[in-house]
C-alpha cells in the first residue's frame, strides 16, 4: 500500500521498535557467518536472500580482477581474484519531483582475523547478547552498519513509503584488504547521487578521510666481524638519521596542516613506520636494514605529493651522510596505496543526515575527519558522488578482541538512516 505522505518520525520510531527481535536475530546470523576473506560467499547469500524477500531488485556481482586490472584505484590484495561476491540491490524511485536525488547504503562483510582465541570471552562467531551488546569478530565493524540499512529499507516498506529517487543498497568484499569489492560495484556502473558508508563511526558524520600509502626502505651496510667492527658500516646506525628525519617531517607536516574537522589535529595522516628487520647474526655488522611503514595522505593531497615529500626527506639525509651518499638506501611503494577524499561539510548529504539525526538523538550530530581509510574514497573519488561515513558502533571495537555493539545504537541508527532516505529520496 502506497499512502504517498511523508511518513512521520514517530511512525518510522514504532515500525522500528517493532522490527528489534527481527534486526538482532538477522545481526546474529550475520556475525555467525565467519566471512573472513575468500570466505564472504554465505553471508553475502543471507543478504541477497533478506533483499529479495523485501521485494527489491537483487544483483550478485563478482569481483574479477581481470576487469579491475586497469582501474588507477586497483590494488591485487592477494585473495582470490574471482570466488567474492558483491551484492547489489536497488528499490526504484517513482522520478515524482521531490526530494533531493538517489541515494546508495553501502557497507561491506568481510572481517579481519578474530586473532587470538584465548581473549575472546566467547566464541568469536558467537553473535551472543549479553548486557544489550551483540558479541562477535564483525559485529561492530560492520555488520551492524549493513543491519541498520537493510532494517531502514524494511521499515520503509512496511509504512508504505515509495522513494522518488532510487535507493540502493550495496554489500560488498574486500574492503579490509583494499577495497576491491566496492571498486567492482563502480566499475558495473553502480551509481547514486550520494553514498552514506555505513561504518562505526558511533554516529558522528564523517565526510573527510585521509588517506595511506605504504612503503619499504631499504638501507644497506657492509658486513665485518663484530670484533672488526671498525671495518663494517652498521646498516642500523645509518638508518638512525633516516628514522628521526621521517619522524621530523611527520610532525611537521601535522604542524603546518590545519583541518578544522579533526578532533586531534596531531593525528590526521601518520607516518608510521611498522617493521625493521636487520641484521644477521648477534656478532657480525648488519649489512642491510628493511623497513616497512604507511606513509598517511591529507585531505586534499595527492599520493603522488606525499610519495614525493617522502623521497626529498630521504634524498636530504642521503646528501648529508658520507656512507649513504655513496651507497643510496632504496624507496619503494608497495601494496595500498589508498587516496584521501572529502565531501564539503555544507554538502544537502550533510544537511539532509544531519537532521534526521536530530530528529531522533535530539542533539546535533558530530562531525569528524578520519584517520583511516575505507571504501567511502572509492566512491566519492572514482564514482562522483557525494559521501559521507556514517554508523552504529564505536569505532575502538573494530578488530579488537571481544568486539561487540550496542543494540540501542543499531536500532537508533536505523531510525536515523530510515529518516534520512526520506529526507533525500523524498517520495
Ligand atoms: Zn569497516
Amino acid at each position: 500500500m502506497a499512502t504517498n505522505r511523508i511518513p512521520s518520525p514517530q511512525t518510522i520510531s514504532s515500525a522500528v521498535d517493532d522490527l528489534r527481535p527481527a534486526l538482532v536475530a538477522f545481526l546474529q546470523e550475520l556475525v555467525r557467518s565467519p566471512s573472513l576473506p575468500n570466505r564472504e560467499g554465505p553471508v553475502q547469500e543471507k543478504i541477497a536472500a533478506k533483499l529479495r524477500a523485501l521485494g527489491l531488485d537483487v544483483e550478485m556481482l563478482t569481483t574479477r580482477f581481470d576487469e579491475l586490472a586497469g582501474h588507477p584505484a586497483f590494488d591485487d590484495d592477494g585473495f582470490s581474484p574471482d570466488s567474492r561476491v558483491n551484492v547489489v540491490a536497488r528499490w526504484p524511485g517513482s522520478s515524482r519531483a521531490s526530494g533531493q536525488g538517489s541515494l546508495l547504503l553501502n557497507g561491506h562483510v568481510d572481517v579481519v582475523s578474530p586473532g587470538d582465541a584465548a581473549l575472546w570471552r566467547d566464541d568469536p562467531w558467537s553473535g551472543v547478547v549479553r548486557d544489550g551488546r551483540l558479541f562477535g569478530r564483525g559485529s561492530c565493524d560492520m555488520k551492524a552498519g549493513v543491519t541498520a540499512g537493510i532494517f531502514a529499507i524494511e521499515t520503509l516498506r512496511r509504512i508504505g513509503y515509495c522513494p522518488a529517487h532510487d535507493l540502493l543498497i550495496s554489500s560488498v568484499i574486500g574492503e579490509e584488504s583494499g577495497g576491491v569489492g566496492a571498486l567492482t560495484t563502480i566499475v558495473h556502473g553502480v551509481r547514486a547521487d550520494a553514498v552514506v558508508v555505513l561504518e562505526p563511526t558511533d554516529g558522528a558524520i564523517c565526510p573527510v578521510q585521509a588517506g595511506a600509502l605504504t612503503f619499504r626502505l631499504t638501507v644497506p651496510g657492509r658486513a665485518a666481524h663484530g670484533a672488526l667492527k671498525s671495518e663494517g658500516v652498521s646498516a642500523i646506525a645509518a638508518f638512525l638519521p633516516l628514522f628521526q628525519a621521517i619522524e621530523e617531517l611527520d610532525r611537521r607536516r601535522h604542524r603546518d596542516y590545519t583541518n578544522l574537522i579533526y578532533p586531534n589535529p596531531a593525528n590526521v595522516a601518520p607516518i608510521s613506520i611498522g617493521t625493521i628487520r636487520g641484521g644477521e647474526w648477534h656478532s657480525t655488522v648488519p649489512e642491510s636494514v628493511v623497513v616497512e611503514g604507511r606513509c598517511g595522505v591529507f585531505p586534499g593531497e595527492s599520493p603522488a605529493e606525499v610519495r614525493a615529500l617522502l623521497a626529498k626527506c630521504v634524498t636530504e639525509v642521503v646528501r648529508a651522510d658520507p656512507w649513504l651518499v655513496s651507497h643510496p638506501p632504496r624507496l619503494e611503494w608497495f601494496e595500498g596505496q589508498f587516496e584521501s577524499c572529502a565531501t564539503p561539510v555544507d554538502h544537502p548529504l550533510i544537511t539532509a543526515l544531519s537532521a534526521a539525526h536530530r530528529q531522533v538523538h535530539g542533539v546535533n550530530p558530530a562531525m569528524e575527519g578520519v584517520p583511516y581509510g575505507a571504501d567511502l574514497r572509492l566512491f566519492v573519488n572514482h564514482a562522483g558522488m557525494a559521501g559521507v561515513l556514517y554508523g552504529p558502533g564505536d569505532v575502538r571495537q573494530a578488530h579488537a578482541a571481544n568486539e561487540s555493539v550496542g543494540i540501542e545504537e543499531v536500532i537508533a541508527a536505523v531510525k536515523t538512516i530510515a529518516g534520512m532516505v526520506v529526507e533525500w529520496c523524498g517520495m
